[in-house]
């Protein structure tokens, strides 16, 4: 669905002043505020655009871009790329809407007991290596692997109190988890409610520290994860794991476990895409003669034949044998380079039997465009 202006979704015109568009935008969000419409998913959207049309137009910045390039300017905008503000963001947008209070303050539900505005706390990711052959990314492979991360307390429970004591309910807050204010707004007389400096919103204070985790209510923990690789992957991609990574202190929902794959060298295939690529070495007796050689793959060997007369750079494909591709387009080939190894070093019946080849008619070069190899091609091509 194609994005609404933001004047229109604020009723503006495109030279309103700051002053203007903070009353529109007043006028706006209450209109469509949860609150006055209970269950309602067409007003909770309206209130949301309205939040970020707002959100745009009263930062002169974000508004000049927006003037210059539209809804394409606004790309990564808010927290970091989404473009969506969540609930929490815009009511802490009111602050600076309704003078310094926030008259909605009550909607996060009071009582620490999970009102349907207050965020569920999420653990932090974690971050880790693999370490795979040519062979396991070629093939998938499923790996276990040891990491180390926080999970909630099992003597307490992850709430940080020692074994059997009780907590006790916080003094600021009676246990609710926020204090009110009775605050005047242009709106008339408002309960603000903020989240309780004693207690951090649980309402309960600690009176022993637990010892396994001494209050944290979490712990590091040694975890054996066992992570199934799919074929195709290549150096730079990122597995994630959804709730492997660390539980947040005091009770939540854990973070991801994310994995970076990185490629162990092999000395025998390098990866190009989803070929790969041999560098095969013959004799020139062998290119002369032609031959059949073994070849290494990535499931095993192969035997190819080397015709007579072969010139070195030349490049045969095995069709097929290469990687599958990781979102499914077929899969690569490998490609044999053929190398013409020139001895270094000859005896003496050796340098006899070269020299009386020396001067014989067919040792002298003579390449035609066909007999070039693969580098000299290029070379030519630039
Ligand atoms: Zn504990
Ligand atoms: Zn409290």
């Amino acid at each position: 669905m194609a994005k609404r202006d933001y004047y229109e979704i604020l009723g503006v015109s495109k030279d309103a002043s700051a002053a203007e568009i903070k009353k529109a935008y007043r006028k706006v969000a209450l209109k469509f505020h949860p609150d006055r419409n209970p269950g309602d998913k067409e007003a909770e959207e309206n209130f949301k655009e309205a939040a970020e049309a707002y959100e745009v137009l009263n930062d002169e910045q974000k508004r000049a871009q927006y003037d210059r390039f539209g809804h394409d300017g606004m790309r990564g905008g808010f927290g970091g790329g989404g473009g969506h503000m969540n609930m929490e963001d815009i009511f802490s947008q009111f602050g600076d809407i309704f003078g310094g209070h926030n008259p909605f303050g009550d909607f996060f539900g009071g009582g620490g007991g999970g009102g349907r505005g207050q965020r569920v706390r999420r653990g932090t990711d974690l971050r880790i290596k693999l370490k795979l052959t040519l062979q396991e990314m070629a093939g998938g492979v499923e790996k276990k692997i040891k990491i180390k991360r926080n999970v909630s307390c099992t003597s307490c429970g992850g709430n940080g109190s020692k074994n059997g004591t009780a907590m006790s309910t916080c003094s600021t807050c009676q246990g609710a988890g926020q204090v009110k204010k009775v605050v005047n707004t242009m709106l008339g007389q408002m309960v603000s409610a903020s989240t309780c400096p004693t207690c951090k919103g649980t309402g309960q204070i600690i009176q022993e520290r637990c010892d396994s985790c001494h209050g944290d209510g979490v712990v590091l923990e040694e975890d054996i994860i066992s992570i199934q690789v799919p074929a195709g992957v290549d150096e730079g991609m990122e597995l994630r794991m959804s709730g492997k990574g660390h539980y947040p202190p005091g009770g939540g929902v854990p973070g991801d476990l994310l994995i970076a794959i990185v490629a162990l060298e092999d000395e025998q295939l390098k990866r190009e895409g989803n070929n790969v690529v041999h560098e095969l070495y013959i004799s020139f007796v062998d290119a002369a003669l032609g031959c059949d050689v073994e070849v290494p793959t990535i499931t095993g060997k192969a035997r190819i034949k080397i015709e007579p007369g072969t010139q070195s750079g030349k490049i045969l494909r095995l069709r097929g044998k290469g990687i599958r591709d990781i979102n499914g387009y077929g899969q690569g080939d490998q490609l044999v380079h053929v190398n013409v190894w020139t001895p270094k070093k000859l005896t003496d019946k050796e340098r006899k039997t070269l020299e009386a080849l020396r001067e014989s008619e067919n040792f002298t070069p003579n390449p035609s465009k066909k007999d070039k190899g693969f580098f000299e091609k290029i070379r030519e091509f630039f």
